[in-house]
């Protein structure tokens, strides 16, 4: 069931969205070689609780044990982070955050380069942000999630890069992870029709090589099964009469 959203409800998910943006904005500042995953998940919870009532909504969902998903260079998703993982120069780190706040959920991530990284590096990352700048731009009442899906495609593809199929992005509320599913492909006018009061995560994961995908025996961390890099961008964002608007800017 899609649920809609009362403007009430969107403006505390604006309120957990902007402690999200926050989370991503200190973490882009701390972000250094040397630094381990574990170092990144300890600053972002304490930001996160220093804000009354705010809790992390990944600690504990489906057992995951951290605030953070933290997944460097061919890790695509839900990394976990630990004081065994140290952020090497050129590396790329993959960062997800969720918030919730007052009942209601707000969810975002963004690749981070770890010091300098290869030129092909920084097109991954720029083509992963146009991609989600499309899709979002596509977040409007009248369209349907296909078109979110095909926007998302024709920038990755348009570049020669793989899109992540297994995950997809998804409706976001009360629940974490709602209906409607929110894939990285689609074809346009098709899926679900957006309607005002909808609230999504859109999350493309784009691969530099092949996208097919295997999860390690952490039972967690997903990687490109051809170890090609891969970066993660999302925002949550409210279908709105006035278009879409993203609850996880800063
Ligand atoms: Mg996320
Ligand atoms: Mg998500």
């Amino acid at each position: 069931m899609i649920t809609l959203k009362s403007s009430r409800e969107i403006e505390i998910m604006a309120r957990a969205g902007r402690i999200v943006a926050g989370t991503l904005a200190l973490m882009r500042e701390i972000v250094r070689p040397g630094m381990t995953t574990e170092d990144l998940d300890a600053a972002a919870e304490k930001f996160i609780r220093s804000h009354e009532g705010a809790v992390p909504s990944f600690k504990g969902l489906y057992g995951f044990p951290k605030t953070l998903c933290t997944s460097i260079d061919e890790e695509i998703v839900h990394g976990i982070p630990s004081a065994r993982r140290v952020l090497s120069e050129g590396s790329i780190v993959s960062v997800d955050v969720g918030v919730q706040l007052e009942g209601l959920h707000a969810d975002s991530a963004t690749t981070l380069a770890v010091g300098r990284v290869d030129p092909s590096a920084e097109r991954l990352l720029q083509v992963t942000r146009d991609g989600l700048a499309a899709a979002i731009a596509q977040a409007r009442v009248g369209n349907h999630v296909g078109d979110i899906g095909h926007a998302v495609q024709r920038v990755a593809e348009g570049a020669g890069y793989g899109i992540v199929r297994e995950l997809v992005g998804h409706g976001i509320g009360a629940r974490f992870h709602e209906e409607p599913q929110v894939p990285n492909y689609g074809s346009p006018r098709r899926g679900p029709r957006l309607l005002e009061g909808m609230t999504l995560a859109i999350e493309p994961m784009i691969t530099m090589g092949n996208p097919t995908t295997r999860t390690l025996t952490d039972k967690w961390t997903v990687v490109t099964a051809d170890g090609s890099l891969s970066a993660h961008f999302e925002h949550t964002v409210a279908i709105t009469a006035d278009g879409p608007r993203i609850l996880t800017a800063a």
